[in-house]
Protein backbone atom coordinates (compact mmCIF):
# COMPACT_ATOMS: atom_id res chain seq x y z
CA UNK A 1 0.00 0.00 0.00
CA UNK A 2 1.49 3.28 -0.69
CA UNK A 3 1.82 6.23 2.25
CA UNK A 4 -0.34 9.41 1.12
CA UNK A 5 2.21 11.87 0.01
CA UNK A 6 2.74 14.95 2.89
CA UNK A 7 3.67 18.20 2.00
CA UNK A 8 6.65 17.70 4.68
CA UNK A 9 8.13 15.47 2.65
CA UNK A 10 9.13 18.49 0.46
CA UNK A 11 11.13 19.92 3.35
CA UNK A 12 14.17 19.03 4.82
CA UNK A 13 14.13 16.55 7.86
CA UNK A 14 12.87 17.23 11.20
CA UNK A 15 10.65 20.35 9.71
CA UNK A 16 6.83 21.06 9.26
CA UNK A 17 5.45 22.82 6.87
CA UNK A 18 3.25 25.83 8.34
CA UNK A 19 2.37 26.71 4.46
CA UNK A 20 3.66 26.95 1.15
CA UNK A 21 2.72 29.79 -1.77
CA UNK A 22 4.22 31.28 -5.41
CA UNK A 23 5.10 34.45 -6.33
CA UNK A 24 7.13 35.44 -9.33
CA UNK A 25 10.67 34.46 -7.67
CA UNK A 26 9.59 30.95 -6.94
CA UNK A 27 8.02 28.95 -4.36
CA UNK A 28 8.11 29.92 -0.84
CA UNK A 29 7.29 27.28 1.71
CA UNK A 30 7.13 27.99 5.67
CA UNK A 31 8.23 25.77 8.07
CA UNK A 32 9.15 25.22 11.51
CA UNK A 33 10.51 23.01 13.31
CA UNK A 34 8.95 19.10 14.39
CA UNK A 35 10.30 19.06 17.98
CA UNK A 36 8.81 21.10 20.78
CA UNK A 37 12.08 21.30 22.62
CA UNK A 38 15.50 22.08 21.85
CA UNK A 39 19.09 21.08 23.40
CA UNK A 40 21.10 24.14 24.80
CA UNK A 41 24.53 24.74 22.70
CA UNK A 42 26.20 25.21 26.08
CA UNK A 43 25.57 23.18 28.32
CA UNK A 44 23.34 20.31 26.23
CA UNK A 45 20.18 20.53 28.56
CA UNK A 46 16.63 20.37 26.87
CA UNK A 47 14.80 23.30 26.94
CA UNK A 48 11.31 23.99 26.47
CA UNK A 49 10.47 27.48 27.49
CA UNK A 50 10.05 29.54 24.69
CA UNK A 51 11.63 33.12 25.00
CA UNK A 52 10.73 34.91 21.38
CA UNK A 53 10.21 34.05 17.61
CA UNK A 54 12.13 35.22 14.78
CA UNK A 55 12.24 33.94 10.89
CA UNK A 56 15.16 33.00 9.33
CA UNK A 57 15.43 32.69 5.52
CA UNK A 58 16.91 29.86 3.95
CA UNK A 59 17.54 28.52 0.21
CA UNK A 60 16.75 25.09 -0.47
CA UNK A 61 16.64 22.88 -3.73
CA UNK A 62 14.47 23.61 -6.85
CA UNK A 63 11.26 22.18 -7.21
CA UNK A 64 9.63 21.86 -10.19
CA UNK A 65 11.83 24.15 -11.92
CA UNK A 66 11.39 27.05 -9.68
CA UNK A 67 13.88 28.74 -7.00
CA UNK A 68 12.50 27.48 -3.82
CA UNK A 69 13.04 29.70 -0.22
CA UNK A 70 12.32 28.33 3.27
CA UNK A 71 11.29 30.64 5.68
CA UNK A 72 11.98 28.76 9.05
CA UNK A 73 10.37 30.41 12.53
CA UNK A 74 12.69 29.38 14.50
CA UNK A 75 12.81 30.09 18.31
CA UNK A 76 15.02 31.33 21.18
CA UNK A 77 14.79 29.23 24.61
CA UNK A 78 15.19 30.23 27.66
CA UNK A 79 18.38 27.97 29.50
CA UNK A 80 16.81 26.80 32.96
CA UNK A 81 20.24 24.59 33.88
CA UNK A 82 21.44 26.76 37.36
CA UNK A 83 25.40 26.20 35.96
CA UNK A 84 24.74 27.16 32.78
CA UNK A 85 26.29 30.47 31.94
CA UNK A 86 23.83 30.81 28.55
CA UNK A 87 20.44 32.67 29.29
CA UNK A 88 19.02 32.18 26.09
CA UNK A 89 19.68 30.62 22.84
CA UNK A 90 18.46 30.46 19.31
CA UNK A 91 17.36 26.96 18.59
CA UNK A 92 19.52 24.54 16.34
CA UNK A 93 18.63 21.58 14.46
CA UNK A 94 20.17 18.84 13.10
CA UNK A 95 23.80 19.83 11.66
CA UNK A 96 23.07 17.39 8.62
CA UNK A 97 20.35 19.45 7.78
CA UNK A 98 21.08 22.74 8.44
CA UNK A 99 24.01 24.28 9.86
CA UNK A 100 23.76 26.96 12.61
CA UNK A 101 24.25 29.99 10.80
CA UNK A 102 23.81 28.76 7.36
CA UNK A 103 21.66 31.01 5.00
CA UNK A 104 21.41 26.89 2.63
CA UNK A 105 19.78 23.98 3.67
CA UNK A 106 22.52 20.97 3.96
CA UNK A 107 21.25 19.37 0.70
CA UNK A 108 21.65 22.42 -1.30
CA UNK A 109 25.42 23.28 0.03
CA UNK A 110 26.03 19.37 -0.60
CA UNK A 111 25.13 20.16 -4.39
CA UNK A 112 26.80 23.29 -4.55
CA UNK A 113 29.79 21.96 -3.34
CA UNK A 114 30.28 19.07 -5.78
CA UNK A 115 29.14 21.11 -8.63
CA UNK A 116 31.95 23.47 -7.73
CA UNK A 117 34.29 20.66 -7.63
CA UNK A 118 33.25 19.04 -10.84
CA UNK A 119 33.56 22.47 -12.83
CA UNK A 120 35.40 25.08 -11.15
CA UNK A 121 33.65 29.05 -10.15
CA UNK A 122 32.76 30.24 -13.24
CA UNK A 123 31.13 27.32 -15.80
CA UNK A 124 29.66 26.19 -12.27
CA UNK A 125 28.06 29.17 -10.97
CA UNK A 126 26.39 29.13 -15.14
CA UNK A 127 24.82 25.69 -14.75
CA UNK A 128 23.85 26.23 -11.54
CA UNK A 129 21.66 28.80 -12.76
CA UNK A 130 20.39 26.74 -15.21
CA UNK A 131 19.33 24.38 -12.69
CA UNK A 132 17.77 27.30 -10.82
CA UNK A 133 20.03 27.01 -7.83
CA UNK A 134 20.44 30.21 -5.92
CA UNK A 135 24.08 30.69 -5.83
CA UNK A 136 27.20 33.03 -7.67
CA UNK A 137 30.63 32.31 -8.53
CA UNK A 138 32.22 33.44 -5.26
CA UNK A 139 29.90 31.37 -3.00
CA UNK A 140 30.79 28.48 -4.92
CA UNK A 141 34.16 28.80 -4.45
CA UNK A 142 33.84 29.65 -1.30
CA UNK A 143 31.79 26.44 -0.52
CA UNK A 144 34.78 24.29 -2.32
CA UNK A 145 37.20 26.28 -0.32
CA UNK A 146 35.31 25.18 3.24
CA UNK A 147 34.32 22.17 2.25
CA UNK A 148 38.23 21.12 0.77
CA UNK A 149 40.65 20.83 4.17
CA UNK A 150 43.26 18.80 3.98
CA UNK A 151 41.16 15.55 5.24
CA UNK A 152 42.45 12.56 4.95
CA UNK A 153 43.45 9.41 5.89
CA UNK A 154 47.00 8.72 6.95
CA UNK A 155 48.64 6.92 4.43
CA UNK A 156 51.54 4.56 4.84
CA UNK A 157 52.40 4.03 0.33
CA UNK A 158 52.90 7.03 -1.10
CA UNK A 159 54.12 8.81 -4.52
CA UNK A 160 55.41 12.06 -4.84
CA UNK A 161 56.63 13.83 -7.72
CA UNK A 162 56.38 17.42 -9.48
CA UNK A 163 53.64 19.03 -11.60
CA UNK A 164 53.87 22.55 -13.55
CA UNK A 165 51.66 24.86 -12.53
CA UNK A 166 53.39 26.79 -15.33
CA UNK A 167 56.25 24.90 -17.41
CA UNK A 168 59.73 25.93 -16.92
CA UNK A 169 58.58 28.13 -14.75
CA UNK A 170 56.53 27.38 -11.50
CA UNK A 171 56.12 23.60 -10.30
CA UNK A 172 54.36 21.89 -7.14
CA UNK A 173 54.30 18.98 -5.77
CA UNK A 174 51.97 16.53 -5.73
CA UNK A 175 51.58 13.65 -2.82
CA UNK A 176 49.11 10.64 -3.52
CA UNK A 177 47.90 7.33 -1.41
CA UNK A 178 48.89 4.80 -3.35
CA UNK A 179 47.14 1.98 -1.54
CA UNK A 180 43.83 3.80 -2.13
CA UNK A 181 44.43 5.70 -5.16
CA UNK A 182 43.86 9.09 -4.45
CA UNK A 183 45.58 12.47 -4.48
CA UNK A 184 46.33 13.45 -0.48
CA UNK A 185 48.06 16.76 -0.51
CA UNK A 186 49.39 19.31 -3.30
CA UNK A 187 52.17 21.93 -2.05
CA UNK A 188 52.89 24.88 -3.27
CA UNK A 189 56.34 24.34 -4.90
CA UNK A 190 58.83 21.34 -4.78
CA UNK A 191 61.34 22.36 -2.52
CA UNK A 192 62.86 19.69 -0.61
CA UNK A 193 62.27 21.28 2.54
CA UNK A 194 58.53 21.88 1.70
CA UNK A 195 57.95 18.03 1.07
CA UNK A 196 60.33 17.46 4.16
CA UNK A 197 57.99 19.39 6.59
CA UNK A 198 54.80 17.35 5.05
CA UNK A 199 56.59 13.91 5.21
CA UNK A 200 57.93 14.77 8.89
CA UNK A 201 54.13 14.92 9.60
CA UNK A 202 53.16 11.36 8.80
CA UNK A 203 55.56 8.89 10.60
CA UNK A 204 53.45 6.45 9.35
CA UNK A 205 54.37 6.19 6.09
CA UNK A 206 56.03 3.17 5.19
CA UNK A 207 57.11 3.35 1.14
CA UNK A 208 58.02 6.44 -0.40
CA UNK A 209 57.77 6.23 -4.80
CA UNK A 210 59.12 8.92 -6.17
CA UNK A 211 61.50 9.79 -9.15
CA UNK A 212 65.10 9.20 -9.37
CA UNK A 213 67.52 11.36 -8.27
CA UNK A 214 66.05 15.25 -7.31
CA UNK A 215 65.29 16.54 -4.38
CA UNK A 216 62.29 14.24 -3.26
CA UNK A 217 65.01 11.56 -2.31
CA UNK A 218 66.94 13.57 0.19
CA UNK A 219 63.88 14.89 1.87
CA UNK A 220 62.34 11.52 2.59
CA UNK A 221 65.56 10.31 3.73
CA UNK A 222 65.73 12.71 5.99
CA UNK A 223 62.25 13.05 7.39
CA UNK A 224 61.24 9.30 7.02
CA UNK A 225 64.52 7.45 7.48
CA UNK A 226 62.46 4.20 8.32
CA UNK A 227 60.67 4.37 4.87
CA UNK A 228 61.70 2.46 1.88
CA UNK A 229 62.28 4.32 -0.88
CA UNK A 230 61.38 3.22 -4.36
CA UNK A 231 62.49 4.76 -7.47
CA UNK A 232 59.86 4.77 -9.82
CA UNK A 233 59.57 2.28 -12.74
CA UNK A 234 58.15 4.56 -15.12
CA UNK A 235 61.15 7.09 -15.24
CA UNK A 236 63.87 4.30 -14.76
CA UNK A 237 62.74 2.81 -18.24
CA UNK A 238 62.51 6.34 -19.30
CA UNK A 239 65.94 7.01 -18.22
CA UNK A 240 67.06 3.28 -20.27
CA UNK A 241 65.77 4.54 -23.34
CA UNK A 242 67.70 7.99 -23.06
CA UNK A 243 70.53 6.52 -22.20
CA UNK A 244 70.66 4.72 -25.15
CA UNK A 245 69.82 7.64 -27.23
CA UNK A 246 72.65 9.30 -25.45
CA UNK A 247 74.79 6.11 -26.74
CA UNK A 248 73.79 6.93 -30.26
CA UNK A 249 74.69 10.05 -30.15
CA UNK A 250 77.99 9.84 -28.85
CA UNK A 251 78.45 7.35 -31.46
CA UNK A 252 77.45 9.34 -34.32
CA UNK A 253 81.21 10.09 -35.97
CA UNK A 254 81.33 6.26 -36.57
CA UNK A 255 77.93 5.69 -37.66
CA UNK A 256 78.28 7.86 -40.78
CA UNK A 257 81.24 5.62 -41.46
CA UNK A 258 79.72 2.55 -40.93
CA UNK A 259 76.79 4.09 -43.14
CA UNK A 260 79.00 5.33 -45.80
CA UNK A 261 78.05 4.52 -49.01
CA UNK A 262 76.03 1.65 -48.23
CA UNK A 263 72.97 3.38 -48.40
CA UNK A 264 71.01 4.80 -51.31
CA UNK A 265 68.41 7.04 -50.55
CA UNK A 266 65.21 5.72 -51.70
CA UNK A 267 63.41 9.47 -51.86
CA UNK A 268 66.10 9.54 -55.41
CA UNK A 269 65.35 6.51 -56.63
CA UNK A 270 62.39 6.10 -59.12
CA UNK A 271 59.10 4.24 -58.31
CA UNK A 272 60.38 1.25 -60.32
CA UNK A 273 63.97 1.58 -59.36
CA UNK A 274 62.47 1.30 -55.71
CA UNK A 275 60.97 -1.70 -56.50
CA UNK A 276 63.71 -3.02 -58.02
CA UNK A 277 65.98 -1.45 -54.87
CA UNK A 278 63.48 -3.45 -52.73
CA UNK A 279 64.22 -6.77 -53.88
CA UNK A 280 67.96 -6.11 -53.78
CA UNK A 281 67.25 -5.55 -49.83
CA UNK A 282 65.54 -8.22 -49.88
CA UNK A 283 67.52 -10.67 -51.54
CA UNK A 284 70.58 -9.28 -49.38
CA UNK A 285 68.75 -10.11 -46.43
CA UNK A 286 67.75 -13.54 -47.57
CA UNK A 287 71.99 -13.95 -48.51
CA UNK A 288 72.88 -12.75 -45.04
CA UNK A 289 70.14 -15.34 -43.21
CA UNK A 290 71.80 -18.11 -45.12
CA UNK A 291 74.99 -17.34 -44.72
CA UNK A 292 74.86 -16.29 -40.82
CA UNK A 293 72.85 -19.86 -40.23
CA UNK A 294 75.94 -21.59 -42.14
CA UNK A 295 78.74 -20.05 -40.64
CA UNK A 296 76.67 -21.25 -37.30
CA UNK A 297 77.66 -24.82 -38.83
CA UNK A 298 73.76 -25.72 -39.89
CA UNK A 299 73.95 -28.27 -42.61
CA UNK A 300 72.24 -27.07 -46.34
CA UNK A 301 69.43 -29.58 -45.48
CA UNK A 302 68.84 -28.14 -42.20
CA UNK A 303 68.88 -24.18 -43.69
CA UNK A 304 66.65 -25.41 -46.37
CA UNK A 305 64.23 -26.98 -44.08
CA UNK A 306 64.42 -23.86 -41.51
CA UNK A 307 64.33 -20.76 -44.20
CA UNK A 308 61.71 -22.63 -46.53
CA UNK A 309 64.10 -21.44 -49.30
CA UNK A 310 65.30 -24.16 -52.51
CA UNK A 311 67.89 -26.43 -51.60
CA UNK A 312 69.31 -24.78 -55.25
CA UNK A 313 69.20 -21.29 -53.98
CA UNK A 314 70.71 -21.91 -50.85
CA UNK A 315 73.62 -23.56 -52.37
CA UNK A 316 73.84 -20.64 -54.74
CA UNK A 317 74.41 -18.11 -52.01
CA UNK A 318 76.39 -19.90 -50.25
CA UNK A 319 78.85 -20.47 -53.25
CA UNK A 320 78.65 -16.54 -53.84
CA UNK A 321 77.15 -16.89 -56.68
CA UNK A 322 74.13 -14.68 -55.65
CA UNK A 323 75.53 -11.45 -54.63
CA UNK A 324 74.13 -9.37 -56.87
CA UNK A 325 74.88 -5.33 -56.92
CA UNK A 326 72.14 -2.89 -57.44
CA UNK A 327 71.87 -0.93 -60.57
CA UNK A 328 69.88 1.74 -61.44
CA UNK A 329 68.04 0.63 -64.21
CA UNK A 330 68.42 2.41 -67.65
CA UNK A 331 65.66 4.31 -68.31
CA UNK A 332 63.03 5.64 -71.51
CA UNK A 333 64.93 8.92 -70.58
CA UNK A 334 68.39 7.76 -71.33
CA UNK A 335 69.29 9.24 -74.75
CA UNK A 336 67.67 12.69 -74.03
CA UNK A 337 69.26 13.25 -70.17
CA UNK A 338 72.62 15.31 -71.96
CA UNK A 339 69.35 17.87 -73.21
CA UNK A 340 67.39 17.60 -69.89
CA UNK A 341 70.76 18.41 -68.46
CA UNK A 342 71.43 21.43 -70.34
CA UNK A 343 67.65 22.30 -69.94
CA UNK A 344 68.04 22.45 -66.29
CA UNK A 345 71.25 23.69 -65.95
CA UNK A 346 69.53 26.86 -68.23
CA UNK A 347 67.12 27.48 -65.19
CA UNK A 348 64.00 25.59 -66.99
CA UNK A 349 63.14 23.20 -63.78
CA UNK A 350 59.42 22.61 -64.59
CA UNK A 351 58.83 18.91 -65.31
CA UNK A 352 55.48 19.58 -67.49
CA UNK A 353 57.22 22.58 -69.65
CA UNK A 354 60.22 19.94 -69.52
CA UNK A 355 57.97 17.03 -71.21
CA UNK A 356 56.53 19.67 -73.63
CA UNK A 357 59.54 20.58 -75.10
CA UNK A 358 61.20 17.16 -74.78
CA UNK A 359 58.35 16.23 -77.47
CA UNK A 360 59.52 18.28 -79.83
CA UNK A 361 62.51 16.48 -80.00
CA UNK A 362 61.25 12.95 -80.21
CA UNK A 363 60.09 11.77 -76.59
CA UNK A 364 57.72 9.24 -76.91
CA UNK A 365 57.51 8.23 -73.00
CA UNK A 366 54.65 9.98 -70.63
CA UNK A 367 54.87 13.42 -68.38
CA UNK A 368 55.66 10.92 -65.52
CA UNK A 369 58.72 9.88 -66.52
CA UNK A 370 59.80 13.17 -67.07
CA UNK A 371 58.11 15.14 -63.57
CA UNK A 372 59.87 12.47 -61.72
CA UNK A 373 63.03 12.72 -63.18
CA UNK A 374 62.42 16.49 -62.49
CA UNK A 375 61.64 16.02 -59.03
CA UNK A 376 64.52 13.37 -58.49
CA UNK A 377 67.03 16.26 -59.72
CA UNK A 378 65.31 18.68 -57.01
CA UNK A 379 65.81 16.58 -53.92
CA UNK A 380 69.79 15.49 -55.37
CA UNK A 381 70.27 19.23 -54.95
CA UNK A 382 68.59 19.80 -52.04
CA UNK A 383 70.83 16.73 -50.52
CA UNK A 384 73.82 18.94 -51.07
CA UNK A 385 75.98 17.90 -54.50
CA UNK A 386 76.96 14.12 -55.37
CA UNK A 387 76.02 13.17 -51.53
CA UNK A 388 73.23 10.28 -52.41
CA UNK A 389 73.49 8.69 -48.88
CA UNK A 390 73.04 10.90 -45.44
CA UNK A 391 72.86 9.28 -42.19
CA UNK A 392 69.97 9.68 -40.39
CA UNK A 393 69.47 11.52 -36.92
CA UNK A 394 70.25 9.49 -33.57
CA UNK A 395 67.11 9.62 -32.60
CA UNK A 396 66.11 7.90 -35.83
CA UNK A 397 68.66 5.22 -35.36
CA UNK A 398 67.86 4.90 -32.35
CA UNK A 399 65.05 4.25 -32.97
CA UNK A 400 65.13 1.95 -36.05
CA UNK A 401 67.61 0.06 -33.81
CA UNK A 402 65.22 -1.14 -30.91
CA UNK A 403 61.90 -1.69 -32.60
CA UNK A 404 62.50 -4.78 -34.18
CA UNK A 405 63.16 -5.43 -37.86
CA UNK A 406 59.89 -6.23 -38.58
CA UNK A 407 58.58 -3.27 -38.59
CA UNK A 408 61.84 -1.78 -40.61
CA UNK A 409 61.84 -1.27 -44.06
CA UNK A 410 64.17 -2.93 -46.07
CA UNK A 411 66.22 0.93 -46.97
CA UNK A 412 66.25 0.95 -42.59
CA UNK A 413 66.97 -2.19 -42.43
CA UNK A 414 70.39 -1.96 -44.38
CA UNK A 415 71.06 0.82 -42.67
CA UNK A 416 70.57 -0.80 -39.12
CA UNK A 417 73.19 -3.95 -40.39
CA UNK A 418 75.70 -1.02 -41.42
CA UNK A 419 75.68 0.11 -37.83
CA UNK A 420 75.56 -2.93 -36.35
CA UNK A 421 78.58 -4.46 -38.12
CA UNK A 422 80.53 -1.03 -37.87
CA UNK A 423 79.99 -0.06 -34.36
CA UNK A 424 79.50 -3.31 -31.83
CA UNK A 425 79.94 -1.33 -29.24
CA UNK A 426 76.23 0.23 -29.90
CA UNK A 427 74.86 -3.42 -30.03
CA UNK A 428 76.08 -4.01 -26.69
CA UNK A 429 74.52 -1.15 -24.99
CA UNK A 430 71.32 -1.52 -26.97
CA UNK A 431 71.28 -5.52 -25.02
CA UNK A 432 72.56 -3.73 -21.88
CA UNK A 433 69.34 -1.43 -21.81
CA UNK A 434 66.88 -4.35 -23.14
CA UNK A 435 68.36 -6.48 -20.29
CA UNK A 436 67.89 -3.36 -17.86
CA UNK A 437 64.41 -3.23 -19.26
CA UNK A 438 63.55 -6.54 -19.22
CA UNK A 439 65.06 -7.06 -15.48
CA UNK A 440 62.51 -4.27 -14.17
CA UNK A 441 59.75 -6.11 -16.07
CA UNK A 442 60.35 -9.81 -14.75
CA UNK A 443 61.15 -7.92 -11.35
CA UNK A 444 64.35 -9.90 -11.49
CA UNK A 445 67.08 -8.95 -8.81
CA UNK A 446 69.62 -11.23 -9.02
CA UNK A 447 70.23 -9.52 -12.15
CA UNK A 448 71.06 -6.23 -10.54
CA UNK A 449 74.55 -6.85 -9.80
CA UNK A 450 76.00 -8.77 -12.74
CA UNK A 451 73.84 -5.90 -15.07
CA UNK A 452 76.05 -3.28 -13.20
CA UNK A 453 79.24 -5.17 -13.94
CA UNK A 454 78.43 -5.38 -17.73
CA UNK A 455 76.89 -2.27 -17.83
CA UNK A 456 79.82 -0.16 -16.14
CA UNK A 457 82.90 0.14 -18.84
CA UNK A 458 80.09 0.23 -22.02
CA UNK A 459 78.38 2.73 -23.71
CA UNK A 460 75.85 3.82 -21.37
CA UNK A 461 78.09 3.79 -18.00
CA UNK A 462 76.78 6.96 -16.87
CA UNK A 463 73.00 5.69 -16.26
CA UNK A 464 74.56 2.82 -14.60
CA UNK A 465 76.65 4.84 -12.82
CA UNK A 466 72.99 7.09 -11.66
CA UNK A 467 71.61 3.02 -10.81
CA UNK A 468 74.59 2.67 -8.51
CA UNK A 469 74.20 6.34 -6.79
CA UNK A 470 70.45 5.05 -6.30
CA UNK A 471 70.57 1.41 -5.37
CA UNK A 472 68.34 0.89 -2.96
CA UNK A 473 65.80 2.78 -4.22
CA UNK A 474 66.30 0.82 -7.77
CA UNK A 475 66.59 -2.88 -5.97
CA UNK A 476 63.01 -1.62 -4.21
CA UNK A 477 61.51 -0.66 -7.74
CA UNK A 478 62.55 -3.68 -9.00
CA UNK A 479 61.23 -6.26 -6.30
CA UNK A 480 58.40 -3.29 -4.77
CA UNK A 481 54.82 -3.58 -6.17
CA UNK A 482 54.13 0.11 -6.05
CA UNK A 483 54.99 2.46 -8.68
CA UNK A 484 54.28 6.20 -9.54
CA UNK A 485 52.83 5.04 -12.24
CA UNK A 486 49.15 6.31 -10.87
CA UNK A 487 50.43 9.71 -9.67
CA UNK A 488 51.62 10.40 -13.27
CA UNK A 489 47.44 9.67 -13.88
CA UNK A 490 46.72 11.59 -10.96
CA UNK A 491 49.10 14.74 -12.48
CA UNK A 492 46.68 14.39 -16.00
CA UNK A 493 43.32 14.76 -13.84
CA UNK A 494 45.40 18.06 -11.97
CA UNK A 495 46.56 19.33 -15.19
CA UNK A 496 42.95 19.13 -16.22
CA UNK A 497 41.05 20.54 -13.00
CA UNK A 498 44.28 23.39 -13.80
CA UNK A 499 43.09 24.12 -16.79
CA UNK A 500 39.63 24.12 -16.01
CA UNK A 501 40.17 27.60 -13.76
CA UNK A 502 41.91 29.15 -17.04
CA UNK A 503 45.80 29.18 -14.77
CA UNK A 504 44.09 31.70 -12.18
CA UNK A 505 43.35 28.85 -9.43
CA UNK A 506 45.17 29.17 -6.30
CA UNK A 507 46.36 26.03 -4.47
CA UNK A 508 43.51 26.08 -1.66
CA UNK A 509 41.14 25.65 -4.31
CA UNK A 510 43.31 23.45 -6.80
CA UNK A 511 43.82 21.32 -3.67
CA UNK A 512 39.78 21.25 -2.98
CA UNK A 513 38.95 20.55 -6.10
CA UNK A 514 41.49 17.82 -7.39
CA UNK A 515 41.41 16.27 -3.59
CA UNK A 516 37.60 16.87 -2.78
CA UNK A 517 36.84 15.65 -6.63
CA UNK A 518 37.73 11.73 -5.60
ZN1 LIG B 1 22.44 25.72 28.88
Amino acid sequence: MRDAFRPSALVPRGFAVDDAACDAAGLLITVRAANKTSACPECGSICTRVHSRYRRRLADLPMAGKPLRLVVLARRFHCDATLCGRRIFAERFDAAVLAPWGRRTARLDHIIHHLGLALGGRPAASLARRLRLPVSNDTLLRVVRRHGGSRFLPPTVIGIDDWAWRRNQRYGTIICDLERRKTIALLPDREPATAQAWLSDQPQIAVVARDRGGGYAVATAKALPQATQVADRWHLMENASRAFLDAVRKSMRQIRAAIGAATIDPDLLTAAERIQYEGYLHREDTNAAILGLAKDGVTIKEIVRRTGHSRNLVRRVLRGQRSDVFRVRESSLELYLPWLDAQWAAGQCNGAELWRRLKTQGFRGCLRVVAEWAARRRRAEQVDGNALSRAPSARTIARFMTIGRDSLSKSETVTVAAVESGVPQLVEARSIIADFRAMIRKKALANLEPWLARARPSLVASFANGVMKDHAAVSAAITSPWSNGQTEGQITKLKLVKRQMYGRGKIDLLQARVIGAV
